[in-house]
């Protein structure tokens, strides 16, 4: 499938210069929404996971129905302050200033085999965040998939030694 055609592009938004990649059209077709996802699923089954993970919010759209295809669960890493229970934290730097990401401290086993998915590749500064949570867990993430990568913004080099799976490029 050509997923490009179901991705919009917001030009100037959220700021002057930014082309934006909006993926609701592709999410709101469920034609496309569902071969996205099984993309994905065929990529995590040869990897044998133990548990997706996700950053808030649009990594959920992309690894929900990955975990529920596969039967395993999801773990959400979230913005400080929205997890009820324990957690642990990480500061990650963005393009002004920093902000933090959280997970439950008991929301991966040591061991487990994790996927993290989430909807785009930019510079990779909050997918290496997650990586840092689940490795302070003792997860191991044996996969990355992405439904977009912006290819000029090397988000890979961040994610040196790790494996990486993307649908579209830019
Ligand atoms: P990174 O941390 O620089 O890799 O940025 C990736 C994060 O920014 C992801 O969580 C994306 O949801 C978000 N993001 C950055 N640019 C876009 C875009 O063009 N469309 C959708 N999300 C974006």
């Amino acid at each position: 499938m050509d997923f490009k055609q179901y991705v919009t592009i917001v030009h100037d938004w959220p700021k002057p210069g930014i082309k934006f990649k909006d993926i609701t059209t592709l999410m709101d077709n469920g034609e496309a929404y569902k071969a996205a996802t099984d993309e994905i699923v065929k990529y995590a089954q040869e990897k044998q996971i133990d548990v997706v993970v996700g950053p808030e919010a649009r990594g959920f759209i992309v690894g929900c129905p990955v975990a529920y295809s596969l039967g395993i669960g999801f773990a959400p890493v979230r913005k400080e302050g929205k997890l009820p229970r324990e957690v642990i934290k990480v500061d990650y730097g963005l393009e002004y200033g920093k902000d933090v990401l959280t997970i439950h401290k008991d929301a991966i086993k040591p061991g487990q085999r994790v996927l993290i998915t989430d909807d785009l590749l930019a510079t990779g500064g909050t997918i290496e965040a997650t990586i840092k949570l689940v490795e302070q867990l003792g997860g191991i993430v044996v996969g990355t998939a992405f439904l977009i990568e912006l290819t000029y913004l090397d988000g890979r080099d961040k994610l040196e030694g790790y494996d990486v799976f993307t649908l579209m490029e830019y």
